[in-house]
């Protein structure tokens, strides 16, 4: 075993098409499997002369595999983690197993996993034996368990994400990186807007998508600041016409905020917005200097299942607007502005149904083509000044210097024992 990843997803879904909520392939067969293909899957394997008991027969070994955390307690250790590993061959004393993958979170966890062994047929649910995947964070560490005949114990243990060579590429190797981000949580009358743990529920849940590539999202501070007069409508909401480039509510919003907030800083910014959901200050806005300064305006009372935070963070990371709705497929929330609510009606457009998200098949996936733009250092903010448009009407597939962020920061993983 080697260091491995989190899975992305990435030849997971059959039938693809935009408007369409695609099936996961989980077929016996490596190459129809979503774990078997997976570009991030990995596998093990066990050498044992001794398991070669009969020279004409394809034997097997079980190991057992489970996860820890970043202070090495079990993090996902089901009551069953056994995976049995197939001889490579008549008389080889080797063992390999079908391929395996790591997940971020319980919804993908629950998905069900062909065991792809023709002795130990069918699909094995979390938690059985033969259930391919595990859930882990970024600091964490896979465990492989192998006892012999004689009961010997082997063990093994591989970091998640390539940073095993570390020391030796003085960190270069390292996927991981951490966004700092500030939280702006305006109040009114001495009262905060949003709760704590309604911010705590959007960043946690905006962790999980992101922990697929290895970002940390990481609050720094909560700064509470009373709302300006000259931000809110009459009935008291902050509704901006981002249309208009000289919105008046915006400009206010703006003038306040950038006046409490240093250079190269990401801050999420909760308030009564009305009109959108949430919005990225992506596109320039005459008059305003924003320096290396990102804000993300979020509204209240918004479904964490909605992935609302998951989204905008990409629009701040990559330095793009969404794409072209009509080209993405349903998976994918980087590049999508519409709702995945919009998906969980038995048809697509029947009233939504938030009870059927989260699910695996729906805006979980970081399109992969993108899955490294969050480590690449933007150079310039804005492509072409004269146009804030750049981006809309496409998938904008390229990379350019405008792509990225400067706002990620090298991983840091917590101190053991903190
Ligand atoms: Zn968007």
């Amino acid at each position: 075993m080697f260091g491995s990843a989190s899975g992305i997803w990435d030849k997971v879904y059959k039938d693809v098409k935009r408007h369409n909520v695609p099936e996961i392939l989980n077929g016996a067969f490596e190459e129809k499997n979503f774990v078997g293909s997976d570009a991030r899957r990995f596998y093990f394997r066990v050498k044992d002369p001794s398991a070669n008991k009969d020279k004409n027969k394809v034997e097997e070994v079980t190991i057992e595999w489970y996860t820890l955390d970043g202070k090495d307690m079990p993090d996902d250790k089901p009551k069953i983690p056994s995976l049995v590993l197939e001889e490579t061959g008549l008389d080889t004393g080797v063992f390999t197993s079908r391929a395996v993958m790591l997940v971020t979170n319980n919804t993908d966890l629950a998905q069900p996993t062909n065991t792809g062994l023709a002795r130990h047929p069918g699909d094995a649910k979390e938690g059985q034996a033969n259930h391919r995947t595990r859930r882990a964070f970024l600091d964490g560490n896979v465990v492989a368990v192998y006892r012999n005949a004689r009961n010997v114990e082997c063990k093994t243990q591989a970091t998640i994400f390539d940073r095993v060579a570390a020391t030796l590429f003085k960190g270069s190797r390292d996927e991981r990186r951490t966004l700092p981000v500030r939280v702006v949580n305006y109040e009114r009358g001495g009262e905060p807007y949003a709760t704590r743990e309604y911010i705590a529920a959007h960043v946690a849940r905006s962790q999980q998508l992101w922990t697929q590539v290895g970002l940390k999202i990481e609050q720094t501070l909560e700064v509470r600041q009373p709302i300006a007069k000259d931000m809110l409508d009459k009935d008291g909401f902050y509704s901006p016409n981002l249309i208009e480039e000289e919105d008046p509510l915006q400009k206010a919003a703006l003038k306040n905020l950038l006046k409490i907030t240093p250079d190269n800083t990401l801050s999420i910014v909760f308030l009564p917005l009305k009109g959108p959901n949430a919005y990225a200050t992506v596109r320039p806005i005459k008059g305003i200097d924003f320096g290396n300064r990102f804000f993300i305006f979020m509204s209240l009372g918004l479904d964490v299942r909605e992935e609302t935070l998951g989204h905008e963070l990409f629009h701040v990371l990559y330095n793009r607007q969404d794409g072209d709705p009509e080209k993405i497929p349903v998976q994918y929330f980087t590049f999508v502005t519409t709702s995945p609510a919009f998906y969980t009606g038995p048809d697509v457009g029947d009233p939504v149904d938030l009870s059927r998200l989260p699910n695996s098949r729906i805006f979980r996936r970081i399109h992969p083509f993108s899955i490294d733009w969050f480590r690449l250092e933007r150079k310039v903010r804005y492509k072409n000044p004269d146009s804030y448009l750049f981006g809309v009407g496409s998938v904008s597939p390229k990379v350019d210097e405008s792509t990225g962020n400067t706002l990620v920061e090298p991983f840091e993983a917590p101190k053991k024992g903190k």
